[in-house]
């Protein structure tokens, strides 16, 4: 939903990240990439508090101490009343012991960790200037205005679903084919709509210096293409819980429990045939999505990829004419939605638009419309309760308007000096990796000498930008929440629609800088070490040098490992999508890639359920790329204190996760367990050895013949 609202960089990477949705008002260059630091956790920040089940004991059919080579320190249960581990057997459960005894989930999330804690830190900060009526300036009026159509109960209550009608009624008026291409084609009429495409510029996959104008289509109502084929539980849950919330919804506007239903379900066969051809989420997070969404059109063959569908008069209408050359993301889709579009299916195209909307819209209207939003996600992720007006506020203006309301949060809590120590430090280990290149003999020399040209022209991104978006012209006064969304949506599209034909401006990020996370972009090489990580056991002013190494340090090591991955050796230096590693090297790569994942294969989390060793290789490499490169560093320094350092490791992984959420990784995730990313990337090296006299017959023992770090 709500694809069209996106007018930055973010789309390939929020589809590649999550298949759906995305950053509605980020802004600048290149995209984030799918490599973040952090494991997925998409409950947290929503509208979610743990189960009673949860947090007790645990299931008694679930055996939950079954790990080996090490029990799954992440879940509560096999933390209460055991004994502390030798740190010789388990280095992750024995360091972090007291914390984990400690930890407790909070309500509202599904895991308690050092991302948990340093998010909610600078939260704290940011929600403090939410009621700050001192703070002066354009920026601090559009958050206070955006928090208050948020918090406002009473005028939301009092609009009811007003604020609704002019778009239900609008798509309700269609009356023709032809009407409704009028619509589709005007943006704005079908501003916040999903109208079966949308347009925006995004970085050019062969040329990162430049803008191109990109045609995407639609997110589904079951998310997933492959659930049209094969429902999962997961496609069925979001089946019964947006069918719930449509029917609510249609009620409201005085239609009918059996007629919402109907019209729900010819939506849904009118999407299973968009869905025969369109890119899964599998596909999404294969290796070669590159090139399956890099369709370049000139003028003339993107007038000739529809009839009957109005591409081009949606391309004009929107503003996007005369580009001269445009991208295609589901060539497929936009040749089907042609087949689909007659006088014949008018009336479920229609549905189609009022349905997405209904969805879109529900929790920005009264308090009956938001309480069924909730219920909806609740039911459709198996969760429970809701957050505070408070945080959900927060969430929206971090959501809705970032740049403003980071500026804001950045006069009040200076940052100049954190800047220049991570600035520093990603120069140190840009320096460090140079050095440790030219040792792995298993590459060629050609791609050695890339791999190190890659790393000489890297962006460093470090805690904000020098350069925002301008958001001057942007009025949100006394405007209703759903009103403003409509505002920000039609503001973020002028700026999209002046990029046309420019040069990107790379000085201008894509991401929400208070958000905990780091990731590499290899769509501007640049790796991204941005504010809301930096504190908790990442980061701190009086860190020791070998606290920072152990914290932050790894975290830069590992996203800079990502421009060397698999995905990552398909972009150059400058971003573009051009494979630079011989033949010989991507099989030399994939050989030391498939030992890894073979050991991944052989490690049980709990409930005698394996992990996936396909799904978390690369971020394991990147783990211990991460600490390779850390090492290196550490042998430069006077007596550097080991023990410190690979403390500072473990405690930058320690959580307590519920069962649930831990099971849902172990089989989905792409970053291993956190305990096994301390353990497992651990038991590589000399050095952890011989600062623990770590032996044959201990846990933590790996032989050298069978360690399986890639780099
Ligand atoms: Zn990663």
């Amino acid at each position: 939903m709500m694809k069209r609202m996106i007018p930055a960089a973010a789309l390939i990477v929020s589809l590649l990240l999550t298949g759906c949705g995305g950053y509605p008002n980020m802004s600048g260059t290149g995209g984030r990439d799918g490599n973040d630091i952090k494991n997925e956790d998409p409950k947290d920040n929503g509208p979610s508090e743990p189960s009673e089940k949860d947090k007790a004991a645990g299931d008694p059919d679930i055996t939950y101490d079954d790990g080996k080579p090490f029990i799954d320190s992440d879940l509560k249960v096999n933390v209460t009343g055991s004994k502390c581990p030798d740190i010789k057997d388990d280095f992750h459960f024995a360091v972090n012991h007291d914390w984990l005894k400690g930890a407790d989930i909070k309500e509202g999330f599904t895991s308690e960790s050092s991302f948990t804690c340093a998010e909610r830190n600078t939260k704290e900060r940011a929600m403090s200037l939410l009621g700050d009526s001192s703070l002066a300036g354009h920026d601090a009026e559009l958050v206070r205005s955006l928090y208050e159509a948020v918090t406002d109960w009473d005028k939301r209550n009092e609009q009811g679903i007003e604020p609704l009608k002019p778009v239900i009624t609008d798509i309700a008026g269609i009356k023709t084919l032809d009407g409704l291409s009028d619509f589709i084609c005007d943006p704005k009429r079908s501003n916040c709509v999903s109208a079966f495409v949308s347009i925006m510029n995004e970085t050019d996959l062969n040329d990162s210096w430049r803008y191109i104008v990109y045609i995407n289509n639609d997110t589904l109502l079951l998310e997933d293409a492959a659930e049209y084929a094969e429902l999962t539980s997961a496609g069925e849950r979001a089946y019964e819980a947006k069918m719930a919330l449509v029917k609510a919804m249609y009620s409201r506007l005085g239609i009918g429990g059996d007629e919402a239903e109907a019209r729900f379900n010819r939506v849904l066969g009118f999407e299973e045939k968009i869905a025969e051809v369109a890119l899964t989420r599998k596909d999404f997070n294969g290796p070669d999505i590159f090139d399956k969404v890099n369709n370049i059109y000139t003028e003339e063959e993107i007038k000739n990829l529809t009839k009957a569908f109005p591409l081009q008069a949606f391309i004009e209408g929107f503003g996007y004419g005369g580009a001269g050359r445009y991208a295609v993301y589901q060539p497929k889709v936009i040749q089907r939605l042609d087949e689909l579009y007659t006088e014949a299916n008018l009336d479920v195209m229609k549905d189609y638009m009022t349905i997405h909307y209904l969805i879109y819209a529900a929790d920005k209207l009264d308090r009956e419309c938001y309480d069924l939003s909730v219920a909806r996600i609740n039911a459709q992720y198996g969760t429970t309760g809701s957050t505070d007006d408070e945080v959900t506020a927060y969430n929206t203006i971090l959501k809705l308007i970032p740049e403003p309301f980071e500026k804001v949060y950045l006069e009040k809590y200076d940052a100049a000096e954190m800047k220049d120590d991570i600035t520093g430090l990603c120069k140190d280990v840009i320096g460090g990796y140079r050095d440790m290149l030219k040792e792995e003999d298993w590459l060629s020399e050609e791609t050695r000498t890339e791999a190190v040209k890659k790393l000489e022209s890297m962006r460093i991104n470090a805690v904000y930008p020098d350069k925002w978006q301008d958001y001057s012209a942007l009025d949100l006064s006394g405007l209703g929440y759903l009103e403003c969304c409509h505002a920000i949506n039609a503001y973020n599209a002028g700026i999209d629609r002046s990029r046309t034909g420019q040069k990107v401006d790379k000085d201008v990020w894509t991401v929400n800088i208070l958000q905990c996370n780091a990731f590499y972009n290899k769509q501007d090489n640049s790796i991204n070490i941005i504010l809301g990580i930096l504190d908790d056991a990442f980061y701190g002013e009086d860190m020791s040098r070998e606290e920072l190494l152990g914290g932050i340090g790894t975290v830069i090591g590992h996203e800079i490992s990502h421009a060397f991955d698999e995905k990552g050796s398909q972009f150059d230096e400058n971003g573009n999508l051009k494979a630079w590693w011989k033949d010989e090297d991507h099989k030399a790569y994939g050989d030391r890639m498939a030992v890894l994942s073979g050991y991944f294969d052989g490690i049980t989390g709990f409930n005698g359920t394996n992990v996936i060793g396909s799904n978390v290789s690369a971020e394991a490499a990147a783990d211990m790329a991460g600490m390779k490169v850390m090492l290196y560093l550490a042998g430069k320094e006077p007596d550097f204190d080991y023990d410190r350092f690979f403390r500072q490791y473990a405690s930058i992984w320690r959580t307590i996760t519920s069962p649930e959420a831990e099971y849902d990784k172990l089989l989905k995730d792409q970053h291993p367990l956190n305990y096994l990313r301390t353990n497992v990337t651990l038991q590589q090296y000399d050095e952890f050895y011989e600062e623990y006299g770590i032996n044959e017959g201990d846990g933590m023992y790996l032989a050298p013949e069978e360690r399986v770090a890639v780099w």
